[in-house]
């Protein structure tokens, strides 16, 4: 059976392609020459001119639909955008990123065309003219392989396992503009805004080199009897500041708001790394004042460079999943690191 791969994209704000959508583009061009298919692009915002430029020539076929409806992630002009690309394309195979607005449209535009969908695939490969997926089930604990004879197929690629396609410097393919009728009911949804904290007190961030993962013994009583949360607090900051590495949480650590102990304001749920946590892609790993198997495990799982600061030198999970163990006291490392760090940014 001959394969038209479609890869689907939803335009940022300014109308280019994310990173996560140009790693999706770069797959899904090599599974298309690897199943010796046709190839088609579909772009879908509220501009969509810059990301035709990304692509330059590379798609045989480059189709968008762009317009005020689609400046923001909504399920029902993004369903009906996507499910017009999909039948335009002929597509038997879909790849996009896995962003929340592909993931919050994509299935159910899967279960309108009579497809079927697979969500957090980390990586596609071509045996024996057969495409496969990977994904990780149980809580990141086993990886899985599967393949799909049913079509059509669309595949959600999780962020950060690819490599990025290099934008094009030639001349974009020519844009075919598909008009899609919108119901009046399709904009019964509004956006009326975001609510994300500011910049500075993001800490979150996806794409630092470095994973600095806070365990319950910061808010813990110190070998002076007395908790020193605030200075904890002032350290972490200070640090994530002067690196911009990206703030994990232990799960004791983040629930502690819940129970009335001292916390780190800037500390969420949504810092919270392992198996009930997420699992994040970074180069390196600090692991600070945590003994838990999960942070440690799960948490790391993809994590390849891995260090962890604890008093108790006999931490099975530090000792077992670190490639440095330091058994120091996390506030004075922390101090001379933050230290050094001004040292080598001052003039
Ligand atoms: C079903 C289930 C799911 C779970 N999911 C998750 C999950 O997703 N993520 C997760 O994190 N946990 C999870 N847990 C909880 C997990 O098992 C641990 O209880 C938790 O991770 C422990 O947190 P912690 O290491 O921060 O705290 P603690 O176990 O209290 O460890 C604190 C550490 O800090 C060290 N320390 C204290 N002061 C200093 C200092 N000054 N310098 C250096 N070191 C110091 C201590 O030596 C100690 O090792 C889960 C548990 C269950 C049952």
């Amino acid at each position: 059976m001959s394969e038209t791969v479609l890869f689907l994209a939803f335009t940022e704000a300014d109308g280019t392609l994310g990173r996560p959508a140009l790693e999706a583009y770069g797959a899904a061009c090599r599974v298309g020459d690897e199943l010796g298919a046709s190839c088609v692009a579909a772009l879908i915002g509220g501009d969509v001119s810059p990301a035709a430029a990304q692509l330059g020539r590379g798609p045989a076929r480059l189709v968008g639909v762009a317009g005020q409806a689609w400046t923001t992630s909504r399920y029902a002009t993004d369903a009906i955008a996507a499910d017009a690309v999909v039948r335009e394309a002929g597509a038997t195979i879909v790849v996009a990123a896995g962003t929340s607005r592909a993931a919050r449209c994509l299935p159910g535009v899967a279960q309108r065309v009579g497809g079927r969908i697979d969500t957090h695939v980390t990586s596609l490969a071509v045996t024996q003219r057969r495409l496969e997926v990977t994904r990780w089930s149980y809580r990141q604990r086993i990886e899985t392989t599967a393949s799909r004879s049913a079509r059509l197929w669309m595949i959600l690629l999780e962020p950060g396992c690819v490599d990025a396609a290099e934008p094009s410097a030639s001349e974009p393919a020519r844009l075919e503009r598909l008009a899609v009728d919108v119901p009046s009911t399709a904009l019964r949804t509004r956006v009326v805004g975001v609510q994300s904290p500011p910049v500075d007190q993001q800490t979150v961030r996806p794409d630092a080199d470095l994973l600095f993962v806070a365990g319950a013994g910061w808010t813990k009583k110190q070998p002076d009897g007395q908790v020193h949360a605030g200075e904890a607090e002032a350290l972490i900051a200070g640090f994530l500041a002067r690196s911009q590495a990206s703030l994990g949480g232990s799960k004791s650590l983040v629930d502690m708001g819940g129970d009335g102990q001292p916390v780190l304001s800037f500390m969420s749920h949504l810092n919270q790394v392992g198996q009930t946590g997420s699992t994040p892609r970074h180069r390196k790993g600090l692991a600070t004042c945590c003994h838990g198997e999960e942070p440690h495990v799960v948490g790391w799982r993809f994590v390849s460079e891995r260090r962890a600061i604890n008093l108790n030198p006999s931490c099975g999970w530090a000792q077992g999943k670190a490639d440095v163990v330091y058994v120091a006291d996390a506030f004075e490392v922390m101090a001379r690191v933050n230290a050094r760090l001004d040292a080598a940014t001052s003039p």
